[in-house]
């Protein structure tokens, strides 16, 4: 009995997570980077930079969902002219993307841009580069070497015989940050991206293992939201599980916003933030007799809207169920929570059944239960990276209520 006991626990609990990598910290604006400081969200506007008011209420959106660092990309010179306004008015540290012409970064650093990104292999003069450093480094501006397997530059893929893998990002990053380093600018951060989740986790293994410096996780090119969320879970996922990250861009096709949930799901996941509430949900089946999926697409749009109005929903874990088997456990566990049954269903509230009422009449309920617990600002970003408590990460969530077919 002892013995079957041991391996059950085997079975169900989840590996350990790995210690977060050892590395230097960088002071971006408001938001450090690195050291003990939590894995950080961030997004790139996709708005017109030379429309500062149009980019300023798209970085205001993602402050809203939770985003920490918004970066802008800077194509000429009247974008260059519009960062003062945007700076002044932004309510996240930014960080300008400057490719091919290093005034341009320049120019940032002179509008009191905080970050600055730059792809070595699109400004390729060694002077220009040297340049950027110094006056970032004047200026306290924190760089971010950011590597892309697709403008790797000549010099690195003849070494690698054309291969623009793991080694030849890895080799690119040591040799720029050595220059960097040279120059007078060691606040530096870096990424190492590839379309290939294999290539990307590879590489950033590699240099977390060289180096110290603070990494940024990304995979370019991930795609539409489904594809791209899928691939970014699987390789941030990976890197931030063995404690290998410390601020992360999930690229997807299309609104900034949906990268900041699709972050914050993976950062959940990988047990680097809280995630509240957590929406949890049944994966319907046979027994199910209600109408779940729309209470769930409903729950979730509810949430989304509160939060993007900036309001916090004081709730852990909402649980919606779809019948007796699972349902008063997980609905019970949670903070809010229904089990459904024959047209009807039981609301839960911190553990206990408050009601049970005909399907449409618990629905309107539960959506009001969630509107009553939105409250004020939403929770400052920095306080919901709170590692999980280890129970909870275990999966211990202690007892359960048991199933009652009386309730139903
Ligand atoms: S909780 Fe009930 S309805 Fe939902 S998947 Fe499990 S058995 Fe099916």
């Amino acid at each position: 009995m002892q013995k079957a006991e041991k391996e059950t626990s085997a079975w169900t609990s989840p590996p350990p997570l790995f210690r977060r990598r050892r590395t230097r910290t960088v002071e971006l604006g408001s938001l450090k980077i690195g050291g003990d400081h939590p894995v950080s969200l961030q997004s790139m506007t996709n708005t017109d930079t030379r429309r500062p008011d149009e980019t300023v209420a798209q970085i205001e959106r993602l402050a809203a969902v939770g985003c920490q660092l918004a970066r802008i990309a800077v194509p000429d010179q009247e974008a260059a002219r519009a960062l003062p306004r945007i700076v002044a008015a932004s309510p996240l540290p930014l960080v300008a993307d400057i490719h091919f012409d290093p005034k341009l970064g320049l120019a940032a650093i002179d509008a009191g841009m905080p970050g600055l990104r730059i792809n070595p292999g699109t400004i390729r003069d060694r002077r220009q580069r040297q340049a950027i450093a110094r006056a970032a480094a004047a200026a306290r501006v924190v760089v971010r070497i950011g590597i892309n397997g697709g403008s790797l530059e000549p010099s690195i893929l003849e070494k690698f015989g054309g291969q623009a893998g793991a080694a030849a990002l890895v080799a690119s990053a040591l040799d720029h940050c050595a220059a960097f380093e040279d120059w007078g600018c060691p606040a530096l951060k870096v990424s190492l991206k590839s379309s290939s989740v294999a290539c990307t986790v590879e590489a950033y293994r590699r240099f977390a293992a060289a180096t110290d410096y603070p990494l940024h996780l990304g995979l370019t090119e991930a795609g539409l939201p489904e594809a791209g969320a899928v691939k970014s879970a699987v390789a941030l996922g990976t890197l931030l599980m063995e404690g290998i990250g410390d601020t992360i861009r999930v690229s997807l096709t299309g609104d900034p916003v949906e990268e900041i949930r699709v972050g914050r799901r993976i950062l959940a996941a990988a047990g680097r933030r809280r995630e509240r509430p957590d929406i949890i949900a049944c994966p319907t089946c046979g027994r199910t007799e209600i109408d779940l999926l729309s209470l769930v697409r409903e729950v979730d749009a509810e949430v989304r809207s509160l939060e993007e109005a900036g309001l916090r929903v004081d709730l852990d874990k909402i649980a919606v169920m779809g019948c007796i088997v699972n349902g008063p456990g997980e609905a019970g566990d949670a903070d809010l929570g229904v089990a459904g049954g024959c047209g009807k269903g039981a609301l839960f509230r911190n553990g206990e059944v408050v009601a049970t009422l005909p399907w449409e009449e618990l629905k309107e309920r539960f959506l009001a239960e969630i509107r009553a617990r939105a409250s004020g600002n939403r929770r400052c970003a920095m306080e919901k990276d709170r590692p999980l408590p280890e129970a909870t990460r275990a999966g211990e969530t202690g007892s359960r209520p048991q199933a009652d077919p009386a309730a139903y």
